[in-house]
């Protein structure tokens, strides 16, 4: 697979698990994240990290976002920030945009938004887990 450019924001559990296997896979990855010590957990492992507010456009457009093939906006809590993000994200012309929702709600104003793929990290994680179980090769317990 040609290497690709993946910008990652928001480095808690998830951005940082999304970041670590595109790394894995030999793909560069900006990680970018408002709080500096999430930064500095991270930057030896990432391409390039950046402390920044993602709801600032002047931030998003220094750091080159619209270039990047796709972005990931792994902010859930804060789901203001996540919504501003989007759609800075959007209005920038970025490819494709990944998000993490943290409810019904936020998925449905991301869906209106445009982006791409949402992820519902408990929900999806809890159908895979009863997919797997659901498998004819995994043992009976
Ligand atoms: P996870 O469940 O993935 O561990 P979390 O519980 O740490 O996430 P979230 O609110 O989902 O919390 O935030 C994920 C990350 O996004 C945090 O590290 C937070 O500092 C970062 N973040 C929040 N707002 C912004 C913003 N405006 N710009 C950049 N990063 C942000």
């Amino acid at each position: 697979m040609a290497k690709k450019q993946f910008a990652v924001i928001g480095l808690g559990r998830f951005g940082v698990s999304v970041a670590r296997k595109l790394m894995e896979a030999r793909h560069d990855v900006l990680g970018i994240d408002i709080r500096d010590e999430k930064v500095e957990d991270v930057e030896q492992y990432f391409t390039h990290a950046a402390v920044a507010d993602a709801t600032e456009e002047k931030a998003l457009t220094a750091l080159g976002v619209r270039n990047f093939e796709c972005v990931i906006v792994a902010i859930g809590n804060d789901i203001q920030s996540s919504i501003l993000t989007t759609m800075l994200l959007k209005n920038l012309g970025v490819q494709k945009i990944i998000a993490k929702a943290v409810s019904k709600r936020h998925g449905q104003v991301l869906e209106k938004i445009g982006v791409d793929w949402i992820i519902y990290p408990e929900k999806d994680m809890g159908e895979r887990v009863a997919k797997q179980l659901l498998s004819p090769n995994v043992l009976n317990y």
